[in-house]
């Protein structure tokens, strides 16, 4: 039976008193009412267009597009006061914050910021937002009229506009007449890939601060020139659960203030006044901690918002289903609470308007002049242009200031690879971050060395901090040093003296080289890699560089192809006139191999991690440029394998793996790459070497005199085998081509405990170990650290004249994992050349 739709009675619902002009509302201009049915993006679009032409207290600004064309946008809703000084008010948040010179003043309007539908799938918040819209923009309504006085509201209608369509398309296409509200109902049931993510299959809510996704650079980019006050980020969650709204579960991070702490609880009383006067269920302070700094809560926490997350039960509930506890949960209903969260968040924010100025001005204020961490000076050690551009960039993108070297050239830090207090040099091109700037907590969250966790169950990974993620050697120091330079000297490369060589030569360091070399590959130009390190032209290059001789490139342009193209992609190459080299193998010998160019068949479909999948296929599509044909795993059976060289495996359960084909394939010359779960999925199959790493026996003994468990600790007792997320330091074996351009260490992300053991001489290359002390930081639990140690997570097994390449950690995870990018196209570029 499908319950009776409880009445939302917040103030405004009631506030009507004459109408001065006639705007329709979402029920008007849709012609249903809300969570009737679900409204497809463009429509939603639509009515915030329509209501951008009638009211003139908004001004709707698109401020970018998704990957698959639709239009993203923000509407500022304000008084008639207002509504012409925008900039004004944003250029007083951006003085309050001191990211612009001059005295802001905490007199202005508050800035509060409501994000909807982030995870496609998750579609209730996008209606709610309409509904929203039209109580701020009525002219009846006086209360909200009240609130705009000093409040300055902005509403992003749907940061995923993909992945909801993607949803709804879906829902629209398999229900019936009447919505089926039976669990097993086929319209609960998404296919793969499901709505959540975007095209790339990238979860939006995590990439706030590394900002991988077009859609995030966008929002974020805007978001940054405005530094709200408040922001809301709407979701759903699995739809036997009521809602959820601040203040949130532990752990929060140490930088989150008390003032911020204590206006979630105030917001969240709010939220629960309307709550109880409708008897909706709700929960606060539960599963949603405030940790990894790239969500839409903790990203605006760290930049000095209150940042909350909202979470309605929904995920899969179409317009009607049954939930556990018998009651039907219908769209209608996910859209009130929405509405009803929305307008109460408002409500506080404008009831106290001054002091979330005078703390928003006192947090920014500490920045400058107390930041947060032990350490007062970050230096970057530029050993690698890519990799340090690349840090550059994101740095930007998140608003904190850097520079280029000191005017003392040694100092003394904490070596966050040796882990170790030591003096240094500094050197004129190394990046340097001052800690006294407007972004300190962001900084500070994402470069400390080891996050403080508390041993308890989070939500996601627990280690990012940004020197291992892009594996730079980099030094925290104490003392506050300002940076010499504001720009880098070596940016451009220096312009070729020789443009008639006998073999350019590029570095093999990074993303960026790899992209050189996928873009001379399509161009049809013979690329060689040296096998071991040289030097030549008075340059040292180490190995897996990359060498483009004249020899065996007939083209007549050859110069101008290779010099264009390294021009065009702000390449650094050197031009050499002869093939002598001064140390190493010269351009002929056997040690210089040439790479063939790939054909790349990417696993897809059922069974796959979707978001892993899409990794690898941004990877390819977005940053290096290079084709690579997706086929469903299911259809491998009549796939014409040959067609291909390399077939990569992302994270998913596969049965009947490695097929017999698959196999065949391999012993003809194909190059199988595994990841992740797909290593499990192999292990114990015919023809695979890779064996698992078994407890010891005395270990399984001592199990037997474990107290019994305890059922009110079960979440504890888990916690004991769980790792959600941890940097662990692997000896790299940089000699094998898995491990060129890397130094003889690598640092992978570890998101389970799984391990293997070391490959005997004859069976395969065991390229990236772990030792008893490799864990940096990171929580793990006590079990799990029992089990990583001694062991393999990278390996290469030859395979008749093909190989397997066993890459046990997700070396792209969530594309932010700079460092891992270079091992991955290794992995299918340089292995079994
Ligand atoms: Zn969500």
């Amino acid at each position: 039976m499908i319950k009776k739709l409880l009445l939302v009675f917040i103030a405004v619902a009631s506030a009507f008193v004459g109408r001065a002009q006639k705007i329709q509302s979402p029920q008007e201009f849709l012609g249903y009412k809300l969570g009737e049915q679900f409204t497809p993006h463009y429509r939603i679009v639509e009515y915030y267009k329509y209501i951008a032409s009638v009211s003139k207290n908004v001004k709707l600004q698109q401020f970018g597009t998704t990957n698959e064309g639709r239009p993203l946008l923000a509407m500022f809703i304000a008084s008639d006061e207002n509504i012409g000084r925008l900039e004004e008010i944003r250029h007083n948040n951006m003085k309050l914050a001191g990211i612009e010179s001059g005295t802001g003043s905490t007199s202005m309007p508050v800035v509060t910021w409501l994000s909807f539908n982030v995870h496609g799938n998750e579609p209730a918040s996008s209606e709610a937002s309409m509904w929203t819209l039209y109580d701020l923009v009525d002219p009846a309504n006086t209360t909200t009229k009240a609130w705009l006085k000093n409040m300055l509201v902005v509403i992003d209608p749907c940061l995923n506009p993909d992945g909801r369509d993607r949803y709804v398309n879906f829902y629209n296409s398999v229900h019936g007449i009447v919505p089926d509200p039976s669990p097993s109902a086929r319209e609960h049931v998404e296919p793969w890939p499901g709505g959540r993510v975007n095209h790339y299959y990238f979860d939006l809510n995590r990439d706030w601060a590394w900002q991988q996704q077009k859609e995030t650079q966008a929002r974020v980019g805007l978001y940054n020139q405005w530094l709200p006050q408040v922001h809301v980020d709407y979701h759903e969650q699995g739809y036997n659960a009521p809602y959820y709204f601040a203040p949130a579960a532990e752990p929060y991070h140490k930088d989150i203030t008390k003032w911020q702490r204590e206006f979630q609880v105030t917001i969240g009383k709010n939220n629960a006044k309307y709550f109880d006067q409708n008897g909706w269920m709700y929960f606060t302070k539960y599963e949603f901690d405030l940790l990894y700094p790239s969500y839409g809560d903790t990203y605006p926490l760290y930049n000095g918002s209150i940042g909350m997350t909202y979470e309605q039960g929904g995920i899969s509930a179409g317009l009607a289903v049954v939930t556990r506890a018998g009651d039907t949960l219908t769209l209608v209903q996910r859209v009130a609470h929405h509405h009803s969260t929305s307008l109460s968040t408002l409500e506080i924010a404008s009831l106290n308007t001054q002091k979330l100025l005078d703390e928003y001005k006192k947090f920014f204020d500490n920045n400058r002049t107390n930041p947060p961490g032990e350490y007062k000076t970050y230096v970057i050690k530029n050993n690698n242009n890519g990799k340090v551009s690349a840090l550059a960039k994101m740095l930007d993108r998140n608003g904190i200031q850097y520079g280029f070297g000191l005017s003392n050239k040694t100092a003394t830090g904490f070596n966050y690879i040796s882990q170790k207090t030591e003096q240094f040099s500094v050197d004129a091109n190394d990046l340097v971050v001052n800690a006294y700037q407007p972004k300190a907590v962001l900084l500070h969250v994402l470069f400390e060395p080891k996050t403080f966790i508390p041993d308890s169950a989070t939500y996601d990974i627990t280690a990012w901090s940004l020197p291992y993620a892009y594996g730079l050697k980099a030094y925290g120091v104490k003392e506050s040093f300002k940076p010499a330079n504001a720009k880098w000297g070596v940016l451009d490369p220096a312009p070729l003296t020789n443009t008639h060589a006998y073999a350019y030569v590029s570095a093999w360091q990074s993303v960026n080289d790899v992209k050189f070399l996928a873009a001379l590959l399509k161009k049809k130009i013979k690329v060689r890699y040296a096998e071991k390190a040289f030097e030549a032209g008075g340059k040292q290059f180490t190995a897996g560089s990359l060498i483009i001789t004249r020899a065996g490139n007939d083209n007549p342009n050859f110069d101008q192809v290779v010099t264009q193209t390294a021009a065009s992609l702000n390449q650094e190459i050197t031009a050499l006139s002869t093939g002598f080299v001064d140390k190493g193998s010269d351009f002929g010998s056997d040690a210089v191999r040439v790479i063939r160019q790939p054909k790349v068949l990417l696993v897809a479909g059922e069974g796959v991690n979707s978001e892993a999948m899409g990794e690898v296929w941004h990877l390819f599509e977005a940053q290096i440029g290079y084709p690579v044909t997706l086929v469903k795993y299911q259809d491998l059976g009549r796939t014409k394998l040959g067609d291909f060289d390399v077939a990569i495996f992302p994270d998913g359960r596969y049965d009947d793996f490695p097929s017999e084909k698959l196999q065949n394939w391999i012993r003809d010359g194909g190059k199988l790459i595994a990841i992740e779960n797909a290593v499990s999925s192999l292990v114990d199959k015919k023809g695979i070497l890779l064996k698992r790493k078994e407890e010891k026996k005395d270990d399984k003994d001592k199990e037997k005199d474990k107290p019994v468990k305890i059922y009110g600790d079960r979440e504890r007792t888990a916690i004991s085998s769980s790792i959600p997320g941890a940097i662990y330091k692997l000896k790299l074996d940089n000699t094998h081509p898995l491990g060129f351009g890397l130094p003889d260490y690598y640092y992978s992300l570890k998101l389970n405990d799984d391990i293997y053991e070391l490959f005997g001489d004859d069976d395969g290359w065991n390229v990236g170990t772990i030792k008893k002390d490799g864990y940096v930081s990171g929580f793990v639990g006590s079990e799990s650290k029992k089990k990583i140690n001694n062991g393999l997570l990278l390996g290469v097994q030859p395979m008749g004249r093909g190989s397997v390449v066993y890459l046990v950690d997700d070396p792209l995870f969530r594309s932010f994992w700079e460092n891992g990018k270079l091992l991955f196209s290794n992995a299918v570029f340089m292995v079994g050349q």
